[in-house]
């Protein structure tokens, strides 16, 4: 078996890229740009809520550093570093190769460097700390949706959930097990968008999230929600509107814009390759969502998840 030390450096251990000091020492060192803001986020990964025993190791590497990235993505953040703190029942190498070669793979293509962590023997629980950056004052927030702005979706909604509800759809198990940050979204949407969230833990749940932040309800037509097209395929139209509506994991971006950012917005998705869908519209008054029907009758939303709720 090797010791900490051994498995850090074999597999966790790069010579350091931009950062001044990244893995072997007490900290690591940064340096952020001039002029620009730090954003910082981690997410906790746990064996059994998160992933189940016997997961990929590969894709909860990409998982694992993807729900990150979303993160740095929602505030409009360009990813820089990371931190890793991993506990696992036993120096298994197997698992650790390629744990690291999916958190890698995704680090390189974004451009991101692991420059330290903590290595521990215990459940399987995974730790990633991001850091990114943002010029001074253009993050995008949760608070700054204002009355009349439009209410706009990247993506699709719903495959994550489905997935999840059907294992025997072959097609969308990528989407749950290595979904794919919008970090090209979220740098454009500087400037753009008012606010930014991503889909984590459910549309609804998630919008929510804006109003409240921002003081104002929302109006959304069903019709207009980009849904994942195996639900066409599936034709259960109830578990269709818990996934789109409700089903958590999309990784997808939820953004508010001024009506004048329309076609700025759609040239941009042509751009970076992306659908961006508006689905409705910002309104004042109380932090609520109103979903339609194509006939304008409401939809009665199921919340999202909620790690404390039965
Ligand atoms: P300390 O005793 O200060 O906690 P460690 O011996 O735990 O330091 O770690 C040694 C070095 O390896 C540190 O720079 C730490 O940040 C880094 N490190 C430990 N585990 C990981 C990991 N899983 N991924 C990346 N870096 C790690
Ligand atoms: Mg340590």
């Amino acid at each position: 078996m090797p010791s900490e030390f051994e498995i850090i450096r074999k597999y966790f251990e790069r010579p350091a890229r931009n950062a001044v000091l990244g893995v072997g020492d007490d900290a690591a060192l940064l340096r952020p740009q001039a002029g620009m803001e730090v954003a910082l986020s981690t997410d906790l990964l746990l064996e059994g809520k998160h992933f189940s025993a016997g997961a990929d190791p590969r894709k909860l590497g990409h998982k694992a550093l993807a729900v990150n990235l979303s993160d740095m993505a929602a505030m409009g953040a360009t990813p820089r570093w990371a931190t890793l703190a991993l506990s696992i029942p036993s120096a298994d190498e197997v698992w650790i190769g390629a744990f690291a070669a999916g958190l890698f793979a995704l680090a390189d293509r974004f451009g991101v460097e692991l420059v330290g962590g903590d290595t521990t023997r215990g459940a399987r629980t995974i730790c990633i700390c991001i850091v990114g950056e943002a010029p001074a004052g253009e993050a995008l927030r949760r608070a700054g949706a204002r009355p009349g702005d439009d209410v706009w979706v990247s993506g699709e909604l719903g495959a994550a959930a489905l997935a999840l509800a059907r294992p025997d759809i072959a097609e969308v198990q990528g989407r749950l097990h290595e979904p794919e940050p919008r970090v090209a979204l979220g740098e454009r949407l500087r400037g753009r968008a008012t606010a930014a969230i991503d889909v984590s833990d459910g549309f609804a749940q998630d919008l929510g999230h804006i109003l409240e932040r921002s003081g104002c309800g929302a109006l959304v037509h069903y019709d207009l929600l980009p849904k994942c097209g195996a639900f066409a395929r599936v034709a259960l139209p109830d578990l269709e509107r818990k996934c789109v509506l409700a089903g958590g994991d999309d990784y997808e971006l939820v953004f508010t814009a001024p009506q004048g950012a329309r076609a700025a917005l759609a040239a941009l998705a042509g751009e970076i390759g992306l659908a961006l869908s508006c689905v409705g519209s910002i309104r004042t008054g109380e932090p609520a969502l109103s979903v339609l029907d194509a006939e304008g009758r409401e939809i009665m939303v199921e919340r999202g998840y909620d790690h404390f709720s039965a």
